[in-house]
């Protein structure tokens, strides 16, 4: 079937999936919406993480073992901040630090974040575009007992281990969706919505709650299908797991379903969890969903699309 796919993505499990959509369609079918409420500003620069992380992942530069950052990357610079006692919680790498540094003066002389993300990964060979949510800024943040935090001190500061009671997504009520995925999701243009197997509180729902995302998802022609980034009752890696029980949910790949129970048309659930239970409305489809390898990521993104396709034929 012939047009464009769009991913909504947060960080590692989204630019899994998000690299085997790349390698299994042509040039220019595959747009990618990036989450932006973990980014923040630290040190004077502009951080994106999810979307420079969909970036090296999608210009190869990724380093996979660590999950964030750029492979054969040096530490020249944190070595040198940390000597003169600044803050090194926060790791950027010498060669990361050029993009938060050029990031940040593309910012300042007025250009917008999606203006930003399309420059950097033209420059870095990659077809597939990449758009942030909203080029207004949104930021994650979460109450543990009576405490807000930033999503960086959560996430990277005091690694996950605050119990988390509520999340925020300040500024998302006022932001301006980026009318480029409006457009789409407006348009005859649409092969498929894919919701990635990414974190559904931290990295999907921040994109969700710009005003007209969701709606526009829900009433778009095309067929939505979601990947359960839960796997025989855990999460392949982060929070994901640990903020459902602290949230009274069950983890598992059912109650993830029923998250998404309104927006999406197909589930698709690892081959372990063929017992899920997924809304009347939605169709529930099995895959092998772990991706370790290239080959994992290109089979799950076939399966995707084949499922989406499906529905469009049914329809
Ligand atoms: P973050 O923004 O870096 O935390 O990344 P995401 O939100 O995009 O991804 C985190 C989620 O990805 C977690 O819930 C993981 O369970 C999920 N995940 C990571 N790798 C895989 C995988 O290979 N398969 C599936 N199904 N989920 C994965």
């Amino acid at each position: 079937m012939s047009g464009k796919v769009l991913a909504l993505a947060g960080g590692i499990g989204g630019a899994k999936l998000v690299l085997g959509l790349a390698r299994v369609l042509g040039d220019g079918e595959l747009v990618v919406v990036g989450n932006t409420g973990d980014d923040f500003n630290h040190l004077g620069f502009s951080i994106s993480p999810d979307l420079d992380t969909l970036l090296y992942t999608l210009a190869g530069l990724a380093d996979r073992s660590r999950g964030w950052g750029r492979r054969r990357e040096t530490w020249k610079f944190m070595a040198a901040l940390e000597q003169l006692g600044g803050p090194s919680w926060f790791r950027l790498g010498d060669a990361d630090l050029a993009l938060h540094v050029e990031r940040t003066r593309r910012l300042a002389s007025g250009e917008s974040l999606t203006s930003v993300m399309d420059h950097l990964r033209r420059e870095l060979g990659v077809a597939t575009r990449l758009v942030p949510m909203t080029d207004d800024p949104v930021r994650t943040r979460l109450r543990s007992g009576r405490e807000w935090l930033d999503f960086q001190d959560y996430f990277v500061r005091l690694r996950c281990e605050p119990a988390v009671e509520e999340i925020a997504y300040v500024g998302a009520e006022s932001a301006r969706p980026q009318p480029e995925i409006l457009a789409l999701l407006g348009g005859k243009d649409l092969r498929a919505v894919v919701i990635c197997p990414s974190n559904p509180f931290l990295s999907i729902e921040p994109i969700l709650a710009i005003p007209g995302m969701r709606s526009a998802i829900a009433q778009c022609a095309a067929p939505v299908v979601a990947v359960s980034p839960i796997i025989a009752g855990r999460a392949v890696k982060g929070p994901t797991a640990k903020m459902m029980r602290e949230f009274g949910i069950e983890v598992t790949a059912t109650a993830v379903a029923r998250h998404y129970a309104r927006l999406i048309d197909v589930f698709v659930v690892d081959e372990a969890d063929v017992d899920a239970e997924v809304p009347g409305e939605v169709e529930c489809v099995t895959a092998s969903t772990l991706m370790v390898t290239l080959a994992d990521r290109k089979r799950l993104a076939r399966s995707v699309l084949a499922a989406a396709d499906a529905i469009s034929r049914s329809r």
